[in-house]
């Protein structure tokens, strides 16, 4: 109880706390070292793979259109969840858990939800890049994006301008962002958005070797050229904040192939290992770069549903969140915590390189605050 005598001396400690509360913050980015962000994505990887590995029930030819099933259990089934997430994303499990963090462990009391209700990609990739659902989007159609993503905010930045770019495999990717409008030179391979910029150093061999290639999904490119490009155009031009996007493990679950879902997720993993040897290796990104690893939607989890996400696949709402950098502490796994949603990726990207995207763009979810050191 407070006796009615010390009230006032409380109220004028509150409004002096709170007063000292509004003062807003200097700067963050002064006291950050990471001055360069990065987002890599794979679509529709599923949190059990990325915690769990492989799952055996999907392991053969009925549930998993497995081809060479002793082939499969060699590269990838181990005895235990962690040696079979270590063995299908080494990078993830041996470097991110060590010295960043990763979310979504649904069995461990950790939630990414996805907060569109449609559990598709373009709701998924809107919701992670501008960090808001938007209800009027329904459908992957090439409609240019009204809302403002944070790459796209970065770019108006003075430590990012002309310093921002996407190379992604899946065309549409070019149309969430508005490259258009948004002014984000962007690479898909394929067909670009009216009046999107081209970002520099894309090699030329790919380009040639990516429109030689038998299609096989039409809207999108193999992983692999993305993957060539992405480096490239990091050891060449040099951005500050970018965006890099894999595909395969979406199509591949679509197309019943449980093996080659495996096979592509393990690749990704390679990716950012790649990309992560390739910062470390130049004195600009060296200790002054964070990254950010996620997915646009889960997928079901019975024998069958495994292949497919959206609204009625309830399961397909749960994601996955990984993070590393020179800022966020290194607590690996992350277990029994507040849910998180997608769309608190976007101003965490910001936040890692100290701009607050929120107040910018309010709609959007708040950052994980456990990533930023403080
Ligand atoms: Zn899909």
């Amino acid at each position: 109880m407070t006796s009615p005598r010390t009230r006032p001396a409380l109220a004028i400690l509150a409004l002096w706390i709170s007063g000292f509360l509004v003062i807003p913050p200097i700067s963050r980015a002064a006291e950050l070292k990471a001055t360069h962000v990065f987002l890599v994505t794979t679509d529709g990887l599923r949190w059990q793979e990325v915690f769990q590995g492989a799952e055996e029930r999907l392991m053969n030819k009925t549930n998993g259109g497995v081809k060479d099933v002793d082939g499969l259990r060699a590269r990838f089934w181990r005895n235990t969840p962690e040696e079979r997430r270590a063995a299908l994303f080494p990078f993830l499990w041996g470097t991110v858990a060590k010295q960043g963090q990763i979310f979504g462990n649904s069995n461990r009391g950790s939630v990414v939800r996805v907060t569109n209700g449609r559990n598709f990609s373009y709701p998924g990739y809107s919701e992670f890049l501008t960090g808001a659902a938007d209800s009027n989007i329904i459908s992957n159609a090439k409609i240019p994006n009204p809302n403002t993503n944070v790459f796209e905010w970065l770019n108006t930045r003075s430590r990012f301008q002309g310093r921002v770019s996407a190379i992604v495999n899946w065309d549409t990717i070019a149309w969430i962002l508005n490259a258009g409008r948004s002014r984000i030179p962007v690479w898909t391979g394929l067909l670009l958005p009216k009046d999107a910029p081209f970002p520099p150093a894309i090699p030329a061999w790919i380009e040639t070797a990516q429109a030689g290639v038998t299609p096989i999904w039409g809207d999108l490119i193999l992983d692999t050229f993305t993957s060539h490009a992405a480096l490239q155009h990091v050891r060449n031009a040099r951005p500050r904040a970018a965006y890099f996007a894999f595909g395969e493990t979406d199509e591949w679950a679509h197309e019943g192939r449980y093996d080659l879902y495996l096979a592509s997720a393990f690749n990704v993993d390679r990716f950012l290992g790649q990309l992560w040897d390739l910062l470390q290796s130049l004195a600009e990104y060296r200790d002054r770069t964070a990254l950010v690893i996620t997915t646009d939607h889960g997928r079901g989890a019975g024998l069958t549903s495994w292949r497919d996400h959206g609204a009625k696949t309830e399961e397909s709402g749960a994601v996955w969140v990984g993070v590393i950098g020179p800022d966020t502490p290194g607590l690996g796994e992350r277990a029994s915590i507040p849910e998180l949603t997608q769309g608190q990726v976007a101003a965490t990207l910001a936040a890692l390189v100290g701009e607050d995207f929120t107040r910018a763009s309010p709609r959007s979810a708040g950052p994980i605050r456990d990533v930023l050191g403080r």
